[in-house]
């Protein structure tokens, strides 16, 4: 596949450099915490404790946590221009509200949008996500200004549904021909859920992400209602018929997964699907119930964690997000040791590279590692005391996105000293709040 677009990247990797004397969560094999040094030569790890010889930028990390950067499995970027505009509403009028303001959007609105979103989520120490939306290719375009590192999943739904020019399914593929071989976007297969999609669009979605080699991303058992409707309608729960259908596979990423039954959840483990907790939108949305978390462990589901869209969280702040679904098991359970502050980092972490099956390459700090890399200065009075023993619960239950000083996607910063280097962010904002205007009142 030849990219359409000119990358730019190439070249850029000139500075070697070393990150000093942080406290470094490094999420490995055996969750080390040390001090030390990380040096970020090419845009990847080259080394992790005392790092020797010259480099060509130094950044002194005293006082500072070093972590990799967070990683948001289910998110809708392009609607942080919508922040605020669909509050305190069940998911039935929420969803008639964002979908009468969506159907209004233009190019200009998705890019702005998207621009603030990567911005939002820069600042706050997320370094990858994973998007579920139509337009990816105008969101890729803020994607690459902003620096991160994105997995963008291009809405396929039945075309009677969608305001998409032409069949969704064959604009996924074109987006996947366009963005196939871009160093930091990979394309992704977004069937919208199965209330949107008829078989035969689930099936070809299905077959588009087998041959180009990527996976699908789509939303899943969000609300009882939905839940008690399909079986109505179609005779077996949304899990039970996709498992019936020859639909799960393996490396799949399934957001919200909240009514499911232990089966469901044993037929999504059996399958290698990963399970995306969105307890912030679940809870805002009350769709009822509490994602079987403990259940999906019990049985080795992988799950991360996703803020899901501006328009149902309002916050793309991935620290918030670890903070709500810790709190929401343990108060739901009444178990106040059933996510701990480790497990809930690893859902951020790790945990959640390994459902992009990226855990290779991200998720950690370890050599060989791409650079994504969060400095959190724990001089902050929201930080403050921080040692190495309770370092890891301040980072899922105090407020680090307060702390948050730099963040390293790739080797390169995109949030310097609390600045976001990639755009002036009051234009950013500014753009974002003239298109809000216009959304609102066309
Ligand atoms: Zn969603």
């Amino acid at each position: 596949m030849t990219p359409l677009i000119p990358f730019h990247f190439k070249g850029e990797y000139a500075l070697k450099t070393v990150i000093r004397d942080g406290l470094i969560v490094t999420q490995n094999e055996s969750r080390e915490v040390l001090r030390g040094d990380v040096l970020v030569d090419d845009g990847v790890i080259s080394h992790v404790g005392e790092a020797k010889g010259d480099v060509d930028q130094e950044v002194d990390a005293g006082g500072c946590v070093v972590m990799p950067g967070l990683i948001n499995c289910h998110t809708h970027v392009a609607m942080a221009v919508m922040r605020g505009m669909a509050d305190d509403l069940g998911l039935g009028p929420f969803l008639e509200r964002t979908f009468a303001v969506d159907a209004r959007r233009k190019a200009k609105d998705i890019e702005a949008g998207a621009l603030l979103g990567c911005a939002e989520m820069a600042r706050s120490g997320t370094t990858s996500f994973l998007d579920l939306y139509y337009s990816e290719d105008i969101i890729a375009r803020s994607v690459e200004k902003a620096g991160l590192r994105a997995y963008l999943g291009w809405a396929v739904l039945d075309e009677e549904l969608t305001t998409q020019k032409g069949r969704p399914v064959d604009n996924c593929a074109r987006f996947i021909e366009q963005f196939g071989n871009h160093p930091l976007i990979t394309p992704v297969v977004a069937p919208q859920g199965v209330y949107a999609c008829s078989d035969e669009t689930l099936m070809a979605a299905r077959e588009l992400a087998r041959t180009k080699g990527t996976f699908c991303h789509y939303h899943l058992s969000e609300t009882r209602h939905e839940v008690y409707e399909y079986k109505k309608s179609r005779g077996r729960r949304p899990v039970e018929h996709l498992a019936h259908i020859g639909f799960l596979s393996g490396g799949d990423v399934a957001a919200h997964c909240v009514w499911l039954t232990l089966n469901e959840v044993r037929d999504l483990a059996r399958h290698g699907v990963s399970a995306v907790h969105c307890p912030t939108s679940n809870m805002k949305l009350a769709g009822g119930g509490v994602s079987p978390l403990p259940e999906m462990f019990e049985n080795d589901a992988t799950v991360c964690l996703g803020t899901d869209g501006c328009s149902s969280n309002n916050s793309l702040d991935m620290f918030l997000e670890m903070k709500f679904a810790a709190l929401l098991q343990k108060s739901s359970r009444w178990d106040a040791s059933v996510l701990p502050a480790q497990k809930a980092l690893d859902l951020a972490t790790i945990d959640a590279a390994r459902s992009l099956g990226a855990n290779e390459r991200i998720g950690s700090i370890e050599p060989g590692k791409r650079a994504d890399i969060v400095i959190i200065d724990c001089q902050h009075p929201a930080m403050a005391p921080t040692t190495a023993d309770n370092i890891v619960a301040n980072l899922v239950y105090a407020s680090p996105s307060k702390a948050v000083r730099d963040t390293m996607v790739d080797g390169k910063f995109v949030v310097r000293d609390g600045r976001f280097t990639r755009a002036d962010e009051h234009k950013v904002a500014a753009e974002a709040v003239a298109c809000a205007q216009e959304l609102l009142s066309g």
